[in-house]
């Protein structure tokens, strides 16, 4: 899974950095990243954290499915 996130539409709130490091903020208070990869263990910090936005600028991709060859 990984977080995509649409920085025009960052507002600044640091809500989602509120929930999780994993939302990573730049200098001035916006979201610091493009996209980024989630470990398996902090999905659900990372669903927390993109609820959390009142901008809707973030979302999640899941993982291709793993081939079965
Ligand atoms: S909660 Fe949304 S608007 Fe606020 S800093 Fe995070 S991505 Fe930006």
């Amino acid at each position: 899974m990984k977080i995509v996130a649409d920085r025009k539409k960052c507002a600044g709130h640091a809500r989602c950095a509120a929930v999780s490091e994993l939302f990573e903020l730049d200098p001035n208070g916006y979201i610091g990243f493009d996209e980024k990869s989630v470990p398996k263990a902090l999905e659900p910090l990372a669903q927390r954290g993109v609820r959390a936005c009142p901008e809707r600028a973030l979302k999640l991709i899941g993982d291709p499915p793993e081939s079965s060859s």
